[in-house]
């Protein structure tokens, strides 16, 4: 399974900058996980292959770009956009977003072809297809109805725990799945904002030290991400000081192969 934390090649520092605020991982080159930059930061070929959108909650660094993403494909669209969200989290995106005032309902519209936008309903615990893939979603503990996720392409599984403080239910699946490749875990802020990490419910360093302890098994890749950019070196160099072996920090752009 091939992953990209996306980031595009311009090298503008207000674009840098935008996308290292914004998350979308893309597994195999056509689906993603969450949408912040997928308008932004996709190549020709990736364009024409992704279809399959999964939305793991509906803040704005997670689904920036969708709606801009589906305008740009909107007439070559040979089958419909599918967005995987939970029945919850398809109702916020309706009523929030795609409600005509902010951008069009796609989910209402037609191309030539068809239907340009596809709702897909999550199933909570239960695993469900995406292209080639499988995944379960649970829910996390961020302050909007949210979902972590295992996915697997039947050789390799990675878990991504999305924005999330600590939590129960995750480290069940994860604890069960005892092939796991790879684990994709939010550090959102550096020790001395715990208070606003604890708020907004997101971790640091040293709660993510704590919540790690929860994992009944190792071996895996542990890879942080959503390091907010502002704090981006400070947060590394607290995750190091954890010395917890197989943890490091995704690299915006590079493929990431397991
Ligand atoms: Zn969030
Ligand atoms: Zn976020």
């Amino acid at each position: 399974m091939r992953i990209q934390l996306l980031f595009s090649t311009f090298d503008a520092q207000g674009v840098a900058t935008l996308e290292q605020r914004l998350t979308c991982f893309l597994i195999d080159d056509c689906v993603a996980v969450d949408a912040g930059s997928i308008a932004i930061a996709l190549t020709d070929e990736q364009r024409s292959k992704v279809r399959d959108i999964i939305i793991t909650h509906p803040h704005l660094d997670h689904i920036a770009s969708l709606p801009i993403f589906i305008d740009d494909l909107y007439p070559t669209l040979k089958e419909p956009m599918r967005v995987y969200a939970t029945e919850e989290v398809i109702g916020l995106l309706e009523r929030d977003v795609f409600n005509w005032n902010v951008y069009p309902r796609f989910s209402d519209l037609k191309n030539d072809y068809g239907p340009v936008m596809e709702y897909v309903p999550i199933p909570i615990g239960k695993s469900f297809p995406v292209a080639h893939l499988s995944a379960v979603a649970v829910p996390v503990n961020h302050i909007v109805p949210t979902i972590g996720l295992v996915i697997s392409d039947g050789q390799k599984s990675v878990a991504f725990s999305s924005d999330t403080a600590e939590t129960d239910d995750f480290w069940k699946i994860v604890n069960e799945m005892k092939g796991l490749d790879a684990l994709l875990i939010e550090t959102s802020f550096p020790n001395r904002m715990s208070k606003l990490a604890e708020v907004s419910r997101h971790f640091t360093p040293a709660s993510l030290n704590e919540e790690l302890k929860k994992l009944t098994h190792n071996g895996m890749d542990i890879m942080a991400v959503h390091l907010k950019p502002t704090y981006r070196d400070e947060i590394i160099e607290q995750l190091s000081a954890l010395n917890i072996p197989k943890l490091s920090v995704m690299e915006p752009g590079k493929v990431y192969t397991w």
